[in-house]
Order: structure tokens, then C-alpha cells, then sequence
């Protein structure tokens, strides 16, 4: 959309994901000028249902603080609510009979433990909100080269047009260009599963339940509430089962499916294709440089069994208006001091999410008996807890 030869902004954001679009609305709103870099820009076309007969099969579990924080940005209130489904209650379970931990809105005082909504339909609503916007969005053209130097960073895109910034944000994804092109070295660990998801009319109603199965050989199934009688399925199971899955036809998945979840929502009858994204952890060295921050995948990536990859994004976004915020009158948006503050504010709930969520594959991936027997009474253990349920119940909804 821009065609300038050397443009100047406070800030560029490089990828326009949830995360990035999020991020450059943001700094905008708080008077920064913003430029968006995004690739693969299609405004128009939304892998979202613009109709009722159409759904995503990416969906998010969106917790309430980051839903108020994107009402905020005037985000979250423009979204069609018949595509947007509370969850009030969620019921997890073990690999042995009747060990599980079920969790209910209601129990603590809250109106929800998070809302499902569809990758397109909140991408799209992000998308619109831009357009409404001072945000200059950068389209037809990628960065090639960054020159870091000491007041500002200038991008060469490769049209030939310069933009330069004091601050640049890479919000570029799990593979992130700007990490790579900054020498930002990176951890990874391979849990060898493939996420495999798909969307499914149940001939029962879910209540506004999500269950979760954690399932020895076969992985961990998550089945998520979706507006009407439909669910959402997030099956991270280890490669050789994901690819059975999508070789399955239509009703064979759907019996398939039906099947592992012991028939809790009835029948099933699959309305999206199966796709699988390979399950990979991944942690930035460093979030930040002199002049640039990581946001969102391009800073880490986690299992899909927490719900909780978009949703760390979002919490980076904030933390890093909070100390730009705090230091705006004192230190200028690139400076490294102040990127650090960032960088320390976002350490522990990364590592406590990573953590948790490998913990917990990891756990119940074990063969061992006494390991089986300790994981089930673990769960058995907690749902007799009220208040230490109470404090995961807060804890999840962040
Ligand atoms: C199976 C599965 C299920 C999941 N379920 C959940 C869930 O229920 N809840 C949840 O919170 N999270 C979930 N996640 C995680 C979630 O999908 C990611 O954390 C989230 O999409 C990351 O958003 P992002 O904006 O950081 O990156 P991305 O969505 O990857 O966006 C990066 C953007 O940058 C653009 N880009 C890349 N390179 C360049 C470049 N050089 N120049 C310009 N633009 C560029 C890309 O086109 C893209 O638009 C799930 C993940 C998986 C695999």
C-alpha cells in the first residue's frame, strides 16, 4: 500500500498475525506512528464463515483479561457474537476411570473461563479496526535487509523503499525473519506430536463445556465449545496417529473422533477438513536488542494443550505498552534499558507457561505404572481442592 522511498516512523511492527496486528493497533492508539509490514495481506478473503455455513477450523480459546484488553482497542465488541461461544465449565481428564478435574465458572465467581472464537473472524475484525486507523500498513513488499544503528533501524524492502524506525517489533511468527536476520539464537524442543484440528456438529449440546482427555499412546484431545451444536477438536497426537487421522474420510474421522471423546456430545458429523500444524517449543535467547523487540511466536512457541500460545502474545503486547508507557517522557521508544524492563517482565510467565505445558505432555506421555498412578491421583487430588482450584481458575483466566 505504500510506495514511499524512506519513510519514517516511532515504530515498525513486522508481521501482521494476531499478535503483530494487535501490537501496531496498540502503539498507535497510545500515539506512536506505526507502520504494519504484513506479507500476506488479505483483508477480503477470511478462511473465517462470513456465512453461517462456513467455519475456521483454527480457533482460539480466548481468556477474559485479554478479551477486555481487546475491547479496549476496540477489537473484541466488533465481533459477530453468534460466532463467539463462552466456556463455563471444563472438564479434564485422566488415562484411568473417573480421575478428572473439572473446573466451573460459576465456582468462582466469574462469568467464564474464556471464549472460543475463530482465527479469521478476530484477524478480520483486527484487520478493520487497522484500517480505521493511523497505522500506515505496508503490503506488497518484504524486508530484505535491517541496518541497526544506534538512534534508529532502517528496514530495506524489496520494492527498494527505506523505512526506518527507532523501534522495531518482530511479531513475524515461530519462524521469524527479524530473530534470524538479529543473530537471536533459539531453544527448541520437538515434542514429535502434530496438532491436528477439525470442527464437528454434535447431535448433543455441550453446555459451554470444554473437555480435555489426556491419553497415554494417543496424545491429548481437546474438544472446545463452538456457538450451536458444534465443537472444535485440538487432537495433539504423535505423528504417526495425526497422519492416520487426516487420511480418514469425512465419516470415518468423525466416528473416529466421536469415539475417543466416549460419546459424551452423541454423534458427529465433521463440516471442516483436518489440518495439522506440527507441535514444536520454541524460546528466543533474548526478546530484545538495542531497537527491537520479539513478540508473540517470533518470541516463543508452546504445546497447544493450554489454549495459551495467542494469548501469551497478547500479555507480551501489553507488557511492552506498560514500560514504554512508564518511560515515554524519559527515554526515547528504542532504548535498550527500557526494551530490557520489558524483556524481565515477560520472563516468568513464558518459562511458567512453557514449563507447565511440557510438564504436563511430558507426564502423561510416561508408560510407567507408578507414574500413571501418581498423574490420576494428582487430578483426583486437585478437583477435591476448592481453593487451590479457585487459584488455577485465576491463574488461567489472565
Ligand atoms: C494446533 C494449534 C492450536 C492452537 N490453539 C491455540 C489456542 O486455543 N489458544 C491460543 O492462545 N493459541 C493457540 N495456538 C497458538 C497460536 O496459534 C499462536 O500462538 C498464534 O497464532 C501466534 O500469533 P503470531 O501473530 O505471533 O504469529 P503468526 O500467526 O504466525 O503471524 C505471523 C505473521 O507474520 C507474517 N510474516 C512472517 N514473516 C514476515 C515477513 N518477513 N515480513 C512481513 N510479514 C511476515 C505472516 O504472514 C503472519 O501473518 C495454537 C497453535 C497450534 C499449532
Amino acid at each position: 500500500m505504500v510506495n514511499a522511498v524512506h519513510q519514517q516512523y516511532d515504530a515498525i511492527v513486522l508481521g501482521g498475525g494476531l499478535v503483530g496486528a494487535s501490537c501496531a493497533l496498540a502503539l498507535s492508539k497510545a500515539g506512536y506512528a506505526v507502520a504494519l509490514l504484513e506479507s500476506h495481506y488479505k483483508p477480503a478473503d477470511s478462511s473465517a464463515g462470513t456465512d453461517e455455513t462456513t467455519w475456521d477450523s483454527r480457533i482460539y480459546a480466548i481468556t477474559p483479561s485479554n478479551q477486555a484488553w481487546l475491547d479496549r482497542l476496540g477489537v473484541w465488541q466488533k465481533l459477530n457474537p453468534e460466532r463467539i461461544c463462552d466456556i463455563a465449565r471444563m472438564q479434564v481428564c485422566g488415562d484411568a476411570q473417573d480421575s478428572q478435574l473439572v473446573f466451573n465458572a460459576d465456582d468462582a465467581h466469574i462469568r467464564s473461563l474464556g471464549a472460543i472464537v475463530e482465527s479469521g473472524e478476530l484477524q478480520q475484525s483486527l484487520w478493520h479496526e487497522l484500517l480505521d486507523s493511523d497505522v500506515t500498513l505496508v503490503t506488497e513488499t518484504e524486508a530484505v535487509a535491517r541496518i541497526a544503528g544506534k538512534q534508529s533501524t532502517q528496514l530495506t524492502m524489496s520494492d527498494g523503499a527505506v523505512l526506518e524506525a527507532a523501534l522495531v517489533v518482530g511479531a513475524d511468527g515461530a519462524n521469524s525473519w527479524l530473530r534470524a536476520q538479529a543473530g537471536i539464537p533459539l531453544s527448541t524442543h520437538d515434542y514429535g506430536q502434530m496438532g491436528v484440528v477439525a470442527n464437528f456438529e454434535t447431535t448433543l449440546p455441550h453446555h459451554h463445556t470444554a473437555w480435555q482427555w489426556f491419553k497415554r499412546d494417543d496424545g491429548i484431545l481437546a474438544w472446545l465449545p463452538m456457538p450451536g451444536n458444534r465443537m472444535s477438536m485440538v487432537w495433539s497426537a504423535p505423528d504417526r496417529i495425526a497422519r492416520g487421522l487426516l487420511e480418514l474420510n469425512a465419516d470415518a474421522l468423525s466416528e473416529k473422533v466421536a469415539e475417543a471423546g466416549g460419546y459424551i456430545l452423541g454423534d458427529l458429523r465433521n463440516i471442516t477438513a483436518a489440518r495439522a500444524f506440527p507441535l514444536v517449543q520454541r524460546t528466543a535467547q533474548h526478546l530484545v536488542k538495542p531497537g527491537m523487540v520479539l513478540v508473540g511466536d517470533a518470541a516463543h512457541t508452546v504445546h497447544p494443550l493450554a489454549g495459551q500460545g495467542v494469548n501469551l502474545g497478547f500479555r507480551d503486547v501489553q507488557a511492552l505498552l506498560d514500560v514504554l508507557m512508564q518511560g515515554k517522557k524519559r527515554q526515547h521508544i528504542g532504548d535498550y534499558r527500557l526494551l530490557r524492563a520489558y524483556e524481565r517482565a515477560r520472563k516468568t510467565d513464558i518459562v511458567a507457561m512453557q514449563t507447565l505445558t511440557r510438564g504436563l505432555a511430558e507426564l502423561f506421555g510416561m508408560e510407567h505404572s507408578m507414574m500413571k498412578k501418581l498423574r490420576n491421583w494428582g487430578l483426583g487430588f486437585t478437583d477435591r481442592q476448592h481453593m487451590l482450584k479457585k487459584f488455577l481458575m485465576h491463574q488461567a483466566i489472565r
